[in-house]
């Protein structure tokens, strides 16, 4: 693994210098400079160039130290006994080779004991406790001495403050892992994303940023755990004689410990358990970053003894890593099914979490700036559990002279409507909603929807294969579908076909709010195209109204009339307008403009019963027009509405020479006023 084209003392050096920095930016900033996995390549390098050169070894080298020093605002604290780290196995191999090694110091050929332990990926902390209070709670530090953070500790509600029972110690100190589960540590990540501060890299580096908060408050509030896996006693024979046991004994203290421990016979058993922990490893709650086998008698601990930065007695087999480094080498526009345009990174092919990822989605353009993301970046990729890849971290020192800046394209990279993102907005989106490929399953979907021309039978399963068959394009296209193109379809039977195409046929003339609401303009509900319809009247008006006319309706502001006016700014929408109409497709518009009330000043009379609509229905579409509807004729009255069994009003008109309208030709009349129809 050293580097063959340098010389091993300088490769010594420079690692060293490496490693004590990636130290620093993990251990004192809480913000790793580097992946883990990256961080373990050069430890190893250095650890096997120090043993092929011994003569290079220095007590100060990582290999021989735990931690980092650096300046804290916590006060010192020096353990009782030191807080060591781990040694690492890599590979099946290396864990027998642990085992013999293991064996080999014990002079036994006995089958050892371990118990495994999932490694949980936070930090270590010491607690003490004096006649069962919690009296002082460390950070391990070097390995021996550490900060004082008792009072931010104390703001975890899995650490007992009081030891439960009466069995335990004077003293004794209990030892574990304070980590932050998976959804606690996303959640803080959008909050602090949303607040626009600095995220945190993965959930160990989050657990020991609010474990060192200056203020208990801001730690009380951060979603930790704690759960324990070693306790030290001034005297032994206080303890059980194995690790099990004495774990069973701190759970009834009142701690929590992890229930995915088992124990295990031999380097062979270790392995299994190693797989089964690996297959639940993205179905647990937290992270684990590996497995920790240790000799289960304490006895057998204490004659195996410690080195200097690891005990001889356990070893933490790691799983394969969750964030790697790699570069971006292109950031591409994906479209989504409504119209959403999310800029995706492509990567060089790296291998995280278990498998080779070559995207990763950057989510927004707010979420490109805030990671200050360039083409050409190196970068954290981070793929852990089912969560998709994701892009943490740029390493800004590795950007390359030429990196460049990623820009929102102006065009749908699908169908080149204008792309718009307007103030406010997080998310840019296509505004070729009617035409735009990506979002054409959804646009069809909407507008056959219910609240919109309610097409009975159109569902997303039929969708679906008309769309993936190429049958249908647009939403003007299932007007030209006939009984016969769909009873070719697999699993459409006469009778559906057309009960389907009736249903379409029968959409053909929807109110406009109906209409206006079916396109699927981007925040244009229900609602709004009640709004809209009322006010303007037509559809010509509203495609033609400019930004500050739109905002005339109530409910819209700059955001909706922004979407309106881009929506009927874009060709292919207007297109898929016009082919709706040759469609034979015709809204009622509503007509409402004083100057286009062609009976203002006119007062109308409704007497009798009309059969196509109701008294109410007939006053508004009058009230529409401009007429004042009256309930007696006079001399005044312009025209009378006679339905069926109309008595007096009728006769009244009669005698005055006033005008009478029976419903068919009332009706012809109101259709003759709509411009649309
Ligand atoms: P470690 O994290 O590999 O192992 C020791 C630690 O494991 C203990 O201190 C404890 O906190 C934890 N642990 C979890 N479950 C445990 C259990 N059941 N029993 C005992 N201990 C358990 O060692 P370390 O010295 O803390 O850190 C070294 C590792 O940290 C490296 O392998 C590297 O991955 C990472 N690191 C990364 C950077 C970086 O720049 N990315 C820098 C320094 C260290």
């Amino acid at each position: 693994m050293s580097h063959p084209s340098q010389n091993p003392r300088n490769r010594v050096h420079e690692l060293r210098d490496t490693l004590n920095e990636y130290n620093y930016h993990y251990y004192v900033l809480d913000e790793p400079k580097v992946p883990d996995a990256e961080y373990d390549r050069l430890f190893r390098e250095l650890q096997t160039l120090e043993n092929e050169h011994p003569e290079l070894v220095t007590d100060d080298s990582p290999t021989r130290r735990v931690g980092a020093t650096g300046e804290t605002s916590f006060a010192e604290v020096v353990h009782r006994l030191p807080m060591l780290s781990l040694d690492n196995v890599f590979d099946d191999q290396e864990m027998r080779d642990f085992d013999r090694r293991v064996r080999e110091r014990l002079g036994t050929e006995a089958a050892i004991e371990y118990v495994c332990e999932p490694k949980l990926d936070g930090l270590a902390v010491s607690l003490h406790y004096e006649q069962g209070v919690l009296t002082r709670a460390a950070t391990r530090g070097d390995g021996y001495a550490g900060e004082d953070i008792t009072a931010n500790v104390r703001t975890i509600p899995s650490v007992p403050l009081r030891l439960r029972g009466e069995d335990y110690p004077a003293l004794v100190e209990i030892r574990g892992e304070v980590y932050m589960p998976r959804a606690g540590f996303e959640k803080l990540n959008r909050d602090l994303a949303r607040r626009g501060e600095k995220t945190f890299v993965n959930p160990r580096n989050a657990a020991a940023g609010s474990l060192r908060q200056k203020k208990p408050s801001v730690t009380a509030r951060r979603p930790l755990d704690m759960c324990a896996y070693s306790v030290a006693v001034e005297d032994e024979n206080q303890l059980p004689g194995t690790q099990w046991d004495a774990l069973l004994k701190v759970r009834d203290w009142g701690f929590r410990i992890n229930p995915e421990m088992r124990l295990a016979r031999g380097a062979q058993e270790c392995l299994e358990a190693y797989q089964q922990l690996m297959e639940k490893r993205d179905r647990l709650s937290y992270e684990i970053d590996g497995i920790v086998f240790k000799v289960n008698d304490l006895l057998l601990q204490q004659r195996l003894g410690f080195v200097s930065r690891a005990p001889r007695w356990a070893i933490a087999y790691k799983f394969p890593a969750q964030e790697e480094l790699t570069v971006i080498e292109d950031v591409e526009f994906q479209v989504g099914r409504t119209g959403a345009v999310t800029p995706v990174a492509r990567l060089r092919p790296v291998f995280v979490g278990g498998v080779t990822v070559s995207n990763a989605t950057l989510h927004n353009m707010d979420e490109v700036a805030r990671l200050d993301v360039h083409i050409g970046d190196t970068v954290f990729v981070r793929r852990a559990g089912d969560v998709i890849p994701q892009v943490v971290k740029v390493v800004p020192e590795k950007r390359p002279a030429d990196a460049k800046a990623v820009e929102l394209p102006a065009q749908c990279p699908e169908c080149g409507s204008d792309v718009i993102q307007l103030p406010g907005e997080v998310v840019a989106r296509c505004s070729g909603g009617l035409f735009c490929p990506a979002q054409r399953k959804e646009a069809i979907r909407h507008y056959a929807s219910r609240k919109a021309l309610d097409i009975e039978g159109l569902g997303e399963k039929w969708i679906d294969i008309l769309v993936s068959q190429g049958m249908v394009r647009t939403v003007a296209d299932i007007y030209h579908l006939t009984v016969a193109d769909l009873t070719g379809l697999e699993r459409m039977g006469e009778k559906s076909a057309s009960n389907l195409v009736n249903a379409i046929d029968g959409s053909r003339h929807p109110a406009l709010w109906r209409f206006l609401y079916a396109l699927g303009i981007r925040e244009v509900g229900e609602a709004t195209a009640k709004a809209l319809a009322s006010h303007f009247g037509t559809l010509e008006a509203i495609a033609a109204a400019d930004e500050d006319s739109l905002q005339e309706v109530s409910d819209v502001g700059p955001v909706v009339a922004g979407h309106i006016h881009s929506f009927f700014r874009q060709p292919h929408n207007q297109e898929i307008i016009e082919a709706l109409k040759a469609a034979g497709v015709r809204w009622q518009s509503e007509i409402i403009d004083v100057s286009q009330k062609p009976l203002k000043g006119q007062t109308w009379v409704l007497t009798g019963t009309l059969s196509g609509m109701t008294r109410d229905e007939a006053k508004a579409e009058l009230e529409q027009l401009g007429a004042k509807v009256a309930s007696s004729v006079s001399g005044k009255t312009h025209c009378v509405v006679a339905g069926e069994a109309a008595g007096s009003k009728y006769r009244k008109a009669v005698d005055l020479g006033v005008e009478i309208l029976d419903e068919e030709a009332f009706l012809a009349f109101l259709k003759e006023q709509r411009p649309g129809g």
